[in-house]
């Protein structure tokens, strides 16, 4: 890893280390997926300015509205989406955003296929993500209501952003089996939900109040 990469001073192993063991206070138990969390420089998908409050328990802004989801949130997802399927083999993920979830679940399934409708934010995330050479990512620029019906069905489906209701299509490109996370609800009252896709229809689950920045349809 290069210097950049390893971090100094906030950036470094010891804060990240101090935030591994946050994550399991507040109850994230998936070994890997700390252990991975721990490892994945997360500063360098944000600006130089916000680097050193990048494993603060905090979302922070990478530009155009949006932001980085907090590290409790990108972990607690992706636990949920691993969950009892075991090994993922396809997952989707709407809204690539700044990349780190993205980077994260690479390094968890076999592939990821990320959709995102800001053309910038994109760019600047296959940039990132190119640093750590991983590979089995598949990028889209479009509008995520849409999913990505090329390489439907999916073992997965994670959201990192909150529909007022579930889009249709990506309800319709989970394989049965498969599991969705997802943010639902308007500003202030979202609520993140499992579902599963069974054979006969869907089992939805509320887990827990969160606050993510709103779907929106389209392409920028
Ligand atoms: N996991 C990302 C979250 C970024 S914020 C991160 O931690 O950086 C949510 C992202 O979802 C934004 O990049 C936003 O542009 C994107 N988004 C919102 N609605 C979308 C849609 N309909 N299709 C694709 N991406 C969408």
């Amino acid at each position: 890893m290069s210097i950049s990469h390893q971090g100094i001073g906030m950036t470094s192993l010891r804060t990240r280390q101090r935030m591994i063991k946050r994550l399991a206070e507040q109850g994230i138990k998936h070994k890997r997926l700390l252990e991975i969390m721990r490892d994945t420089p997360r500063h360098i998908f944000m600006d130089e300015a916000l680097s050193s409050r990048a494993y603060e328990d905090t979302s922070l802004p990478i530009g155009y509205n949006q932001t980085i989801s907090q590290p409790y949130i990108v972990a607690k997802m992706t636990e949920v989406l691993l969950g009892t399927v075991g090994h993922l083999k396809k997952v989707l993920e709407i809204g690539t955003g700044c990349g780190y979830q993205t980077a994260v679940l690479a390094q968890l399934v076999d592939h990821v296929y990320s959709v995102e409708r800001l053309l910038p934010l994109q760019r600047k995330a296959k940039y990132h993500i190119g640093e750590l050479r991983l590979k089995n990512i598949s990028y889209l620029y479009g509008d995520g209501n849409l999913g990505w019906s090329d390489y439907a069905p999916y073992d997965g489906i994670l959201v990192s952003a909150a529909p007022v209701e579930i889009p249709v299509q990506l309800l319709e490109q989970l394989a049965i089996g498969g599991v969705m996370v997802i943010p639902t609800g308007s500003i202030g009252v979202q609520v993140l939900q499992r579902i599963t896709r069974t054979p006969s229809g869907y089992e939805i689950e509320d887990l827990e109040p969160v606050s993510f920045v709103p779907f929106l349809s389209g392409t920028e």
